[in-house]
Protein backbone atom coordinates (compact mmCIF):
# COMPACT_ATOMS: atom_id res chain seq x y z
CA UNK A 1 0.00 0.00 0.00
CA UNK A 2 1.75 3.42 -0.81
CA UNK A 3 1.99 6.01 1.32
CA UNK A 4 1.60 9.83 0.00
CA UNK A 5 3.11 12.44 2.05
CA UNK A 6 4.33 16.07 1.89
CA UNK A 7 7.32 17.63 0.24
CA UNK A 8 8.78 20.54 1.93
CA UNK A 9 11.84 21.91 1.22
CA UNK A 10 13.01 19.59 -1.27
CA UNK A 11 12.16 16.44 -0.26
CA UNK A 12 9.70 14.04 1.38
CA UNK A 13 8.29 14.88 4.83
CA UNK A 14 9.46 12.46 7.58
CA UNK A 15 7.04 12.74 10.07
CA UNK A 16 4.22 10.92 11.14
CA UNK A 17 1.04 11.78 10.58
CA UNK A 18 -2.01 11.83 13.08
CA UNK A 19 -4.45 11.91 10.08
CA UNK A 20 -4.45 10.37 6.97
CA UNK A 21 -7.06 9.73 4.09
CA UNK A 22 -7.80 6.98 1.49
CA UNK A 23 -6.40 6.45 -1.85
CA UNK A 24 -8.28 4.56 -4.52
CA UNK A 25 -8.21 3.10 -7.89
CA UNK A 26 -11.68 4.11 -9.22
CA UNK A 27 -11.45 1.44 -11.68
CA UNK A 28 -11.24 -1.55 -9.62
CA UNK A 29 -12.81 0.31 -6.03
CA UNK A 30 -9.92 -0.82 -4.61
CA UNK A 31 -7.88 0.95 -1.71
CA UNK A 32 -4.32 1.94 -3.54
CA UNK A 33 -2.50 4.35 -1.05
CA UNK A 34 -2.88 6.48 2.15
CA UNK A 35 -2.40 9.90 2.09
CA UNK A 36 -0.69 11.76 5.17
CA UNK A 37 -3.25 14.92 6.13
CA UNK A 38 -1.25 17.74 7.26
CA UNK A 39 -1.79 19.11 10.65
CA UNK A 40 -1.49 22.77 11.13
CA UNK A 41 2.01 22.48 11.88
CA UNK A 42 3.27 20.64 9.17
CA UNK A 43 1.63 23.41 6.64
CA UNK A 44 3.67 26.13 9.05
CA UNK A 45 6.55 23.87 8.42
CA UNK A 46 5.71 24.40 4.39
CA UNK A 47 5.38 28.27 4.22
CA UNK A 48 8.31 28.23 6.90
CA UNK A 49 10.42 26.82 4.34
CA UNK A 50 9.23 28.39 1.40
CA UNK A 51 9.90 31.69 3.26
CA UNK A 52 13.70 30.89 3.64
CA UNK A 53 13.51 29.94 0.06
CA UNK A 54 12.65 33.33 -1.02
CA UNK A 55 15.25 35.55 -0.49
CA UNK A 56 18.09 33.83 -3.09
CA UNK A 57 14.79 33.13 -5.30
CA UNK A 58 13.83 36.59 -5.84
CA UNK A 59 17.50 37.83 -6.72
CA UNK A 60 18.21 34.64 -8.90
CA UNK A 61 18.45 36.38 -12.60
CA UNK A 62 16.16 36.20 -14.79
CA UNK A 63 18.04 34.02 -17.28
CA UNK A 64 18.51 31.11 -14.47
CA UNK A 65 15.01 31.15 -13.78
CA UNK A 66 13.77 30.78 -17.16
CA UNK A 67 16.58 28.02 -17.54
CA UNK A 68 14.70 26.52 -14.71
CA UNK A 69 11.81 25.92 -16.73
CA UNK A 70 13.06 24.69 -19.56
CA UNK A 71 14.39 22.22 -17.81
CA UNK A 72 11.44 21.52 -16.22
CA UNK A 73 9.47 21.50 -19.47
CA UNK A 74 11.92 18.65 -20.91
CA UNK A 75 11.22 16.83 -17.99
CA UNK A 76 7.43 16.78 -18.40
CA UNK A 77 7.18 16.21 -21.98
CA UNK A 78 9.98 12.90 -21.25
CA UNK A 79 7.94 12.32 -18.16
CA UNK A 80 4.37 12.66 -20.07
CA UNK A 81 3.20 8.94 -20.03
CA UNK A 82 4.38 8.18 -17.34
CA UNK A 83 2.48 11.23 -15.36
CA UNK A 84 -0.79 10.38 -17.36
CA UNK A 85 -0.80 6.93 -16.05
CA UNK A 86 -0.42 8.05 -12.47
CA UNK A 87 -3.30 10.71 -12.83
CA UNK A 88 -5.56 7.97 -14.57
CA UNK A 89 -4.60 5.53 -11.80
CA UNK A 90 -6.21 8.14 -9.01
CA UNK A 91 -8.45 10.20 -10.79
CA UNK A 92 -10.17 7.30 -13.11
CA UNK A 93 -9.54 9.15 -16.46
CA UNK A 94 -8.72 7.56 -19.34
CA UNK A 95 -5.06 7.67 -20.28
CA UNK A 96 -4.87 9.61 -23.44
CA UNK A 97 -7.56 12.34 -21.46
CA UNK A 98 -4.55 12.92 -18.53
CA UNK A 99 -1.77 13.22 -21.51
CA UNK A 100 -3.90 16.00 -22.90
CA UNK A 101 -4.23 17.76 -19.42
CA UNK A 102 -0.27 17.17 -18.70
CA UNK A 103 -0.01 18.79 -22.65
CA UNK A 104 -2.36 21.77 -21.13
CA UNK A 105 -0.29 22.47 -17.92
CA UNK A 106 2.66 22.10 -20.15
CA UNK A 107 1.60 25.13 -22.45
CA UNK A 108 1.50 27.39 -19.25
CA UNK A 109 5.23 25.90 -18.40
CA UNK A 110 6.09 27.21 -21.81
CA UNK A 111 4.37 30.53 -21.42
CA UNK A 112 6.30 31.30 -18.02
CA UNK A 113 9.66 30.06 -19.65
CA UNK A 114 9.20 33.89 -21.57
CA UNK A 115 9.06 35.36 -17.93
CA UNK A 116 12.21 37.48 -19.11
CA UNK A 117 9.46 39.37 -21.46
CA UNK A 118 6.19 39.89 -19.28
CA UNK A 119 8.14 40.95 -16.60
CA UNK A 120 9.34 43.94 -18.50
CA UNK A 121 8.56 47.40 -17.55
CA UNK A 122 8.18 50.46 -19.12
CA UNK A 123 10.13 53.14 -19.33
CA UNK A 124 9.81 56.95 -19.60
CA UNK A 125 12.66 59.46 -19.72
CA UNK A 126 12.34 63.18 -19.02
CA UNK A 127 9.16 62.94 -17.13
CA UNK A 128 10.75 66.33 -15.96
CA UNK A 129 13.54 67.98 -16.85
CA UNK A 130 16.23 65.54 -16.39
CA UNK A 131 13.94 63.41 -14.32
CA UNK A 132 13.23 59.50 -15.55
CA UNK A 133 10.05 57.33 -14.53
CA UNK A 134 10.16 53.78 -15.19
CA UNK A 135 8.13 50.90 -13.41
CA UNK A 136 9.07 47.04 -12.53
CA UNK A 137 7.02 44.05 -11.19
CA UNK A 138 8.25 42.36 -8.27
CA UNK A 139 6.96 38.66 -6.55
CA UNK A 140 5.01 39.07 -3.71
CA UNK A 141 6.64 36.06 -1.57
CA UNK A 142 5.23 32.95 -0.40
CA UNK A 143 2.13 31.94 -2.57
CA UNK A 144 -0.50 28.75 -1.88
CA UNK A 145 -2.36 27.15 -4.68
CA UNK A 146 -5.60 24.85 -3.49
CA UNK A 147 -6.73 22.54 -6.38
CA UNK A 148 -9.10 20.58 -6.88
CA UNK A 149 -9.37 16.52 -7.94
CA UNK A 150 -10.42 17.13 -11.36
CA UNK A 151 -6.76 17.99 -12.28
CA UNK A 152 -4.47 16.77 -10.74
CA UNK A 153 -1.60 18.19 -13.16
CA UNK A 154 -3.12 20.99 -15.21
CA UNK A 155 -4.88 23.20 -12.33
CA UNK A 156 -1.84 23.10 -10.73
CA UNK A 157 0.21 23.68 -13.58
CA UNK A 158 -1.83 26.68 -14.28
CA UNK A 159 -1.04 28.59 -11.24
CA UNK A 160 2.66 27.33 -10.03
CA UNK A 161 4.75 27.94 -13.07
CA UNK A 162 3.74 31.55 -13.55
CA UNK A 163 4.61 32.39 -9.78
CA UNK A 164 7.28 30.61 -9.23
CA UNK A 165 8.88 32.19 -13.06
CA UNK A 166 7.80 35.44 -11.30
CA UNK A 167 10.09 34.74 -7.93
CA UNK A 168 7.88 33.85 -6.00
CA UNK A 169 7.74 30.61 -3.58
CA UNK A 170 5.10 27.84 -3.34
CA UNK A 171 3.16 25.84 -0.96
CA UNK A 172 0.86 23.52 -3.07
CA UNK A 173 -2.41 21.89 -1.59
CA UNK A 174 -3.77 19.38 -3.63
CA UNK A 175 -6.65 17.68 -3.50
CA UNK A 176 -6.58 14.38 -1.19
CA UNK A 177 -8.22 12.10 -3.50
CA UNK A 178 -6.06 11.89 -6.02
CA UNK A 179 -2.85 13.56 -4.05
CA UNK A 180 0.46 11.39 -6.30
CA UNK A 181 1.32 13.53 -9.30
CA UNK A 182 1.88 16.35 -7.27
CA UNK A 183 4.68 14.73 -5.81
CA UNK A 184 6.28 14.02 -9.10
CA UNK A 185 5.88 17.68 -10.50
CA UNK A 186 8.00 18.15 -7.30
CA UNK A 187 10.48 15.56 -7.62
CA UNK A 188 10.83 16.97 -11.40
CA UNK A 189 10.83 20.81 -10.25
CA UNK A 190 14.03 19.17 -8.14
CA UNK A 191 15.58 17.57 -10.94
CA UNK A 192 15.39 20.66 -13.15
CA UNK A 193 17.48 22.36 -10.55
CA UNK A 194 14.67 24.18 -9.18
CA UNK A 195 16.40 25.52 -5.41
CA UNK A 196 14.91 23.43 -1.89
CA UNK A 197 11.89 25.24 -0.43
CA UNK A 198 10.60 27.28 -3.81
CA UNK A 199 8.40 24.46 -4.71
CA UNK A 200 6.51 22.84 -1.37
CA UNK A 201 3.38 20.54 -1.78
CA UNK A 202 1.37 20.27 1.74
CA UNK A 203 -1.95 17.28 1.58
CA UNK A 204 -4.81 17.40 3.31
CA UNK A 205 -8.10 19.26 4.33
CA UNK A 206 -9.48 22.30 5.73
CA UNK A 207 -6.63 21.98 8.42
CA UNK A 208 -4.20 22.46 5.90
CA UNK A 209 -6.17 24.97 3.76
CA UNK A 210 -7.12 27.04 6.85
CA UNK A 211 -3.62 27.56 7.87
CA UNK A 212 -2.64 28.51 4.59
CA UNK A 213 -5.55 31.02 4.53
CA UNK A 214 -4.98 32.68 8.05
CA UNK A 215 -0.78 32.77 7.55
CA UNK A 216 0.58 35.97 7.97
CA UNK A 217 3.66 34.54 5.70
CA UNK A 218 1.52 33.39 2.74
CA UNK A 219 1.10 36.52 0.60
CA UNK A 220 -1.57 35.51 -1.69
CA UNK A 221 -3.80 32.36 -2.66
CA UNK A 222 -5.18 31.19 -5.82
CA UNK A 223 -8.03 28.38 -5.56
CA UNK A 224 -9.77 26.12 -7.94
CA UNK A 225 -12.91 23.85 -7.12
CA UNK A 226 -16.19 24.07 -6.05
CA UNK A 227 -18.57 27.08 -5.23
CA UNK A 228 -19.16 27.34 -2.02
CA UNK A 229 -15.13 26.42 -0.92
CA UNK A 230 -14.39 29.16 -3.32
CA UNK A 231 -16.74 31.47 -1.51
CA UNK A 232 -15.33 30.25 2.09
CA UNK A 233 -11.08 30.63 0.60
CA UNK A 234 -11.68 33.98 -0.67
CA UNK A 235 -13.89 35.53 2.06
CA UNK A 236 -11.21 34.06 4.53
CA UNK A 237 -7.90 34.98 2.63
CA UNK A 238 -8.93 38.26 2.39
CA UNK A 239 -10.02 38.82 5.81
CA UNK A 240 -6.36 37.87 6.61
CA UNK A 241 -5.23 40.35 4.36
CA UNK A 242 -4.21 38.30 1.35
CA UNK A 243 -4.42 38.67 -2.55
CA UNK A 244 -7.17 35.84 -3.37
CA UNK A 245 -8.28 34.64 -6.99
CA UNK A 246 -10.66 31.62 -6.46
CA UNK A 247 -12.60 29.81 -9.34
CA UNK A 248 -15.50 28.14 -8.82
CA UNK A 249 -17.64 25.63 -10.03
CA UNK A 250 -20.02 25.84 -13.75
CA UNK A 251 -23.16 24.89 -15.61
CA UNK A 252 -21.87 25.37 -19.20
CA UNK A 253 -24.94 25.79 -21.78
CA UNK A 254 -24.48 24.89 -25.61
CA UNK A 255 -26.84 26.87 -27.29
CA UNK A 256 -27.82 24.55 -30.83
CA UNK A 257 -29.92 27.62 -33.04
CA UNK A 258 -31.88 25.95 -35.46
CA UNK A 259 -29.21 26.71 -38.78
CA UNK A 260 -26.40 24.91 -37.00
CA UNK A 261 -24.61 21.68 -38.96
CA UNK A 262 -26.32 19.41 -36.35
CA UNK A 263 -24.12 16.82 -36.78
CA UNK A 264 -21.24 18.92 -35.32
CA UNK A 265 -23.26 19.85 -32.58
CA UNK A 266 -24.06 16.11 -31.98
CA UNK A 267 -20.23 15.09 -31.59
CA UNK A 268 -19.58 18.19 -29.67
CA UNK A 269 -22.19 17.69 -27.12
CA UNK A 270 -21.37 14.08 -26.41
CA UNK A 271 -17.42 15.00 -26.51
CA UNK A 272 -17.63 17.77 -24.10
CA UNK A 273 -20.67 16.63 -21.73
CA UNK A 274 -18.87 12.83 -21.41
CA UNK A 275 -15.37 13.28 -21.79
CA UNK A 276 -13.45 12.85 -18.70
CA UNK A 277 -16.69 11.28 -17.27
CA UNK A 278 -18.16 15.15 -17.19
CA UNK A 279 -15.79 15.95 -14.29
CA UNK A 280 -14.08 19.14 -16.04
CA UNK A 281 -15.40 22.48 -15.27
CA UNK A 282 -15.83 22.83 -18.68
CA UNK A 283 -17.94 19.76 -19.34
CA UNK A 284 -21.03 21.02 -21.03
CA UNK A 285 -23.98 20.01 -18.91
CA UNK A 286 -26.56 21.81 -20.25
CA UNK A 287 -27.43 21.65 -23.92
CA UNK A 288 -30.38 24.34 -25.06
CA UNK A 289 -32.41 23.44 -27.95
CA UNK A 290 -33.59 25.91 -29.89
CA UNK A 291 -37.12 24.80 -31.74
CA UNK A 292 -37.44 23.05 -33.75
CA UNK A 293 -34.39 21.24 -33.40
CA UNK A 294 -34.66 19.44 -29.64
CA UNK A 295 -35.37 16.28 -30.89
CA UNK A 296 -33.26 16.03 -33.81
CA UNK A 297 -30.54 16.87 -31.84
CA UNK A 298 -31.59 14.57 -29.15
CA UNK A 299 -31.91 11.98 -31.94
CA UNK A 300 -28.24 12.34 -32.74
CA UNK A 301 -26.63 12.53 -29.40
CA UNK A 302 -28.37 9.08 -28.47
CA UNK A 303 -27.07 7.10 -31.24
CA UNK A 304 -23.82 8.54 -30.69
CA UNK A 305 -23.73 8.12 -27.08
CA UNK A 306 -25.10 4.76 -27.33
CA UNK A 307 -20.86 3.55 -29.33
CA UNK A 308 -19.32 5.12 -26.35
CA UNK A 309 -16.92 2.58 -24.52
CA UNK A 310 -16.50 2.82 -21.14
CA UNK A 311 -14.00 1.23 -19.56
CA UNK A 312 -10.57 1.78 -17.40
CA UNK A 313 -8.36 4.78 -18.36
CA UNK A 314 -5.54 1.82 -18.95
CA UNK A 315 -7.04 0.26 -21.90
CA UNK A 316 -6.56 2.19 -24.68
CA UNK A 317 -10.42 1.57 -25.83
CA UNK A 318 -12.02 3.31 -23.48
CA UNK A 319 -12.51 6.11 -24.03
CA UNK A 320 -14.65 7.63 -20.89
CA UNK A 321 -13.51 5.95 -17.32
CA UNK A 322 -14.88 5.91 -13.68
CA UNK A 323 -16.33 8.79 -11.44
CA UNK A 324 -13.74 9.44 -8.77
CA UNK A 325 -15.15 8.34 -5.71
CA UNK A 326 -18.13 5.52 -4.49
CA UNK A 327 -19.66 8.58 -3.10
CA UNK A 328 -19.51 11.37 -6.10
CA UNK A 329 -20.74 7.86 -8.20
CA UNK A 330 -24.02 7.64 -5.65
CA UNK A 331 -24.47 11.61 -5.83
CA UNK A 332 -24.17 11.33 -9.28
CA UNK A 333 -26.60 8.77 -10.14
CA UNK A 334 -29.38 10.49 -7.57
CA UNK A 335 -29.75 12.87 -9.94
CA UNK A 336 -31.46 10.53 -12.47
CA UNK A 337 -34.32 9.50 -10.48
CA UNK A 338 -34.82 12.59 -8.76
CA UNK A 339 -34.91 14.44 -12.63
CA UNK A 340 -37.44 12.36 -13.99
CA UNK A 341 -39.03 12.61 -10.50
CA UNK A 342 -39.39 16.48 -11.31
CA UNK A 343 -40.89 15.94 -14.96
CA UNK A 344 -37.20 14.84 -16.52
CA UNK A 345 -37.80 11.99 -19.40
CA UNK A 346 -34.50 9.59 -19.10
CA UNK A 347 -33.36 9.95 -22.87
CA UNK A 348 -30.28 7.57 -22.17
CA UNK A 349 -29.85 6.26 -18.83
CA UNK A 350 -26.34 5.48 -18.05
CA UNK A 351 -27.42 2.46 -15.44
CA UNK A 352 -27.94 0.47 -18.43
CA UNK A 353 -24.65 1.29 -20.51
CA UNK A 354 -22.26 -1.59 -20.68
CA UNK A 355 -19.57 -0.80 -18.18
CA UNK A 356 -16.88 -3.50 -16.10
CA UNK A 357 -17.46 -5.67 -13.74
CA UNK A 358 -16.24 -5.57 -10.54
CA UNK A 359 -16.43 -2.65 -7.77
CA UNK A 360 -15.62 0.25 -10.10
CA UNK A 361 -17.30 3.60 -9.67
CA UNK A 362 -18.96 3.02 -12.77
CA UNK A 363 -21.92 4.94 -14.54
CA UNK A 364 -22.35 5.17 -17.78
CA UNK A 365 -23.55 8.29 -19.79
CA UNK A 366 -26.42 9.84 -19.20
CA UNK A 367 -28.79 12.20 -21.28
CA UNK A 368 -31.72 13.63 -19.18
CA UNK A 369 -34.53 15.60 -21.76
CA UNK A 370 -37.11 18.33 -21.22
CA UNK A 371 -35.11 19.50 -18.31
CA UNK A 372 -36.52 22.69 -17.04
CA UNK A 373 -34.78 25.37 -15.35
CA UNK A 374 -36.61 24.44 -11.95
CA UNK A 375 -35.45 21.46 -11.56
CA UNK A 376 -32.27 19.82 -9.07
CA UNK A 377 -30.47 18.40 -12.30
CA UNK A 378 -30.04 21.51 -13.79
CA UNK A 379 -30.18 23.59 -10.69
CA UNK A 380 -27.43 22.26 -9.31
CA UNK A 381 -23.45 21.45 -10.42
CA UNK A 382 -23.51 17.57 -10.80
CA UNK A 383 -20.47 17.03 -11.73
CA UNK A 384 -20.39 13.84 -13.75
CA UNK A 385 -21.63 12.05 -17.42
CA UNK A 386 -25.11 13.48 -17.48
CA UNK A 387 -26.54 15.73 -20.14
CA UNK A 388 -29.42 17.96 -20.42
CA UNK A 389 -31.20 19.11 -22.48
CA UNK A 390 -33.50 21.79 -21.78
CA UNK A 391 -35.52 22.89 -25.00
CA UNK A 392 -36.16 26.96 -25.67
CA UNK A 393 -38.51 28.44 -28.23
CA UNK A 394 -36.07 30.98 -29.12
CA UNK A 395 -32.29 32.64 -29.06
CA UNK A 396 -33.61 35.32 -26.73
CA UNK A 397 -35.24 32.38 -24.60
CA UNK A 398 -31.80 30.86 -24.68
CA UNK A 399 -30.07 33.52 -23.59
CA UNK A 400 -32.75 34.50 -20.71
CA UNK A 401 -31.57 30.98 -19.26
CA UNK A 402 -27.67 31.17 -19.49
CA UNK A 403 -28.27 35.00 -17.94
CA UNK A 404 -30.46 33.47 -14.94
CA UNK A 405 -28.15 30.81 -13.93
CA UNK A 406 -25.81 31.68 -11.06
CA UNK A 407 -22.66 30.21 -12.89
CA UNK A 408 -21.01 32.08 -15.63
CA UNK A 409 -17.33 29.76 -16.58
CA UNK A 410 -17.86 28.90 -20.32
CA UNK A 411 -20.49 28.55 -23.15
CA UNK A 412 -21.29 27.86 -26.74
CA UNK A 413 -22.98 28.63 -29.59
CA UNK A 414 -23.44 26.24 -32.49
CA UNK A 415 -24.58 28.01 -35.21
CA UNK A 416 -23.79 28.71 -38.87
CA UNK A 417 -24.75 32.25 -38.60
CA UNK A 418 -22.28 34.79 -38.24
CA UNK A 419 -23.99 37.73 -36.38
CA UNK A 420 -25.89 35.46 -34.63
CA UNK A 421 -22.66 34.26 -32.98
CA UNK A 422 -20.91 37.68 -32.89
CA UNK A 423 -24.19 39.15 -30.76
CA UNK A 424 -23.63 35.74 -28.09
CA UNK A 425 -20.55 36.77 -27.52
CA UNK A 426 -20.87 40.38 -27.09
CA UNK A 427 -24.17 39.71 -24.87
CA UNK A 428 -23.77 36.28 -23.02
CA UNK A 429 -22.49 37.31 -19.10
CA UNK A 430 -19.55 33.87 -19.19
CA UNK A 431 -15.98 34.64 -19.09
CA UNK A 432 -15.20 31.85 -22.02
CA UNK A 433 -17.05 31.87 -24.87
CA UNK A 434 -16.91 28.86 -27.92
CA UNK A 435 -18.22 29.27 -31.14
CA UNK A 436 -18.77 25.73 -32.84
CA UNK A 437 -16.27 25.08 -30.46
CA UNK A 438 -17.46 23.17 -26.97
CA UNK A 439 -14.07 23.12 -24.73
CA UNK A 440 -13.24 26.73 -25.37
CA UNK A 441 -10.47 26.45 -22.76
CA UNK A 442 -8.23 29.66 -23.54
CA UNK A 443 -4.89 29.13 -24.30
CA UNK A 444 -2.07 29.57 -21.61
CA UNK A 445 -1.07 32.72 -23.19
CA UNK A 446 -4.67 34.13 -22.79
CA UNK A 447 -6.46 33.69 -19.23
CA UNK A 448 -8.87 31.61 -17.95
CA UNK A 449 -11.69 32.35 -16.18
CA UNK A 450 -15.21 32.54 -15.34
CA UNK A 451 -17.28 34.98 -14.30
CA UNK A 452 -20.59 35.25 -11.52
CA UNK A 453 -20.47 32.39 -8.98
CA UNK A 454 -17.35 30.80 -11.18
CA UNK A 455 -14.85 33.24 -9.68
CA UNK A 456 -14.26 35.52 -6.51
CA UNK A 457 -11.70 38.46 -7.35
CA UNK A 458 -10.63 39.69 -10.13
CA UNK A 459 -8.29 38.03 -11.93
CA UNK A 460 -8.30 34.97 -13.79
CA UNK A 461 -5.49 32.84 -13.73
CA UNK A 462 -2.23 32.28 -16.37
CA UNK A 463 -1.96 34.61 -19.20
CA UNK A 464 -1.32 38.55 -18.42
CA UNK A 465 -3.34 38.26 -15.51
CA UNK A 466 -1.83 35.77 -14.45
CA UNK A 467 1.67 37.49 -14.05
CA UNK A 468 -0.05 40.04 -12.59
CA UNK A 469 -2.10 38.26 -9.50
CA UNK A 470 1.75 37.02 -8.81
CA UNK A 471 3.63 40.45 -8.70
CA UNK A 472 2.85 43.37 -7.73
CA UNK A 473 4.01 47.37 -9.33
CA UNK A 474 6.18 49.91 -8.67
CA UNK A 475 7.30 53.36 -10.31
CA UNK A 476 10.77 54.63 -9.86
CA UNK A 477 10.99 58.19 -10.11
CA UNK A 478 14.91 59.05 -10.62
CA UNK A 479 16.77 62.40 -10.58
CA UNK A 480 20.51 62.09 -10.68
CA UNK A 481 22.64 64.45 -9.83
CA UNK A 482 23.37 67.34 -12.51
CA UNK A 483 24.56 70.99 -12.24
CA UNK A 484 20.43 71.97 -13.23
CA UNK A 485 20.04 70.00 -9.11
CA UNK A 486 18.96 71.62 -5.95
CA UNK A 487 17.02 74.16 -3.99
CA UNK A 488 13.88 73.68 -1.92
CA UNK A 489 10.75 73.48 -2.72
CA UNK A 490 7.48 72.50 -0.84
CA UNK A 491 5.22 72.58 -3.50
CA UNK A 492 3.56 69.49 -4.59
CA UNK A 493 6.26 67.77 -7.39
CA UNK A 494 4.70 69.14 -11.21
CA UNK A 495 6.97 68.56 -14.20
CA UNK A 496 8.51 71.07 -15.65
P1 LIG B 1 -13.72 20.97 -3.71
O1 LIG B 1 -14.19 22.36 -3.61
O2 LIG B 1 -14.40 19.92 -2.93
O3 LIG B 1 -12.16 20.89 -3.30
C1 LIG B 1 -11.21 21.78 -3.82
C2 LIG B 1 -10.08 21.93 -2.81
O4 LIG B 1 -10.60 22.51 -1.60
C3 LIG B 1 -9.42 20.61 -2.43
O5 LIG B 1 -8.04 20.80 -2.32
C4 LIG B 1 -10.08 20.28 -1.09
O6 LIG B 1 -9.23 19.52 -0.24
C5 LIG B 1 -10.32 21.65 -0.49
N1 LIG B 1 -11.48 21.68 0.40
C6 LIG B 1 -12.59 20.90 0.32
N2 LIG B 1 -13.45 21.21 1.31
C7 LIG B 1 -12.88 22.19 2.04
C8 LIG B 1 -13.28 22.94 3.19
N3 LIG B 1 -14.46 22.73 3.78
N4 LIG B 1 -12.46 23.88 3.66
C9 LIG B 1 -11.27 24.12 3.06
N5 LIG B 1 -10.83 23.43 1.98
C10 LIG B 1 -11.63 22.50 1.46
O7 LIG B 1 -13.71 20.59 -5.29
P2 LIG B 1 -13.44 19.19 -5.96
O8 LIG B 1 -14.60 18.29 -5.72
O9 LIG B 1 -12.07 18.71 -5.63
O10 LIG B 1 -13.40 19.63 -7.50
C11 LIG B 1 -14.56 19.76 -8.29
C12 LIG B 1 -15.04 21.19 -8.31
O11 LIG B 1 -14.02 22.04 -8.82
C13 LIG B 1 -16.23 21.39 -9.23
O12 LIG B 1 -17.13 22.25 -8.60
C14 LIG B 1 -15.62 22.06 -10.46
O13 LIG B 1 -16.49 22.86 -11.22
C15 LIG B 1 -14.56 22.88 -9.83
N6 LIG B 1 -13.54 23.25 -10.79
C16 LIG B 1 -13.58 24.53 -11.26
C17 LIG B 1 -12.65 24.92 -12.20
C18 LIG B 1 -12.66 26.30 -12.75
O14 LIG B 1 -11.79 26.62 -13.52
N7 LIG B 1 -13.59 27.16 -12.38
C19 LIG B 1 -11.68 24.02 -12.64
C20 LIG B 1 -11.67 22.73 -12.12
C21 LIG B 1 -12.62 22.36 -11.18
Amino acid sequence: MKRITHWIGGKPWTGTAERQGDVFDPASGELSGHVDFAAADDADAAVAAASEAFAAWRDTSLAKRANILFAFRELLVRNRDELAALISSEHGKVRSDAAGEVARGLEVVEFACGIPHLLKGGFSENVSTRVDSYSIRQPLGVVAGITPFNFPAMVPMWMFPVAIAAGNTFVLKPSEKDPSTSIRLAELWREAGLPDGVFNVVHGDKVAVDTLLTHPDVRAVSFVGSTPIARYVYETGTAHGKRVQALGGAKNHMLVLPDADLDLAADAAVSAGFGSAGERCMAISVVVAVDPVGDELVAKIKERVAGLTVGPGSETASEMGPLVTRQHRDKVVSYLDGGVAQGATLAVDGRSHAVPAGDGFWLGPTVLDHVTAEMDCYRDEIFGPVLSVVRAGSYDDGMALIAANPYGNGTAIFTNDGGAARRFQNEVEVGMIGVNVPIPVPMAYYSFGGWKASLFGDTHVHGTEGVHFYTRGKVVTARWLDPGHGGVNLGFPTNG
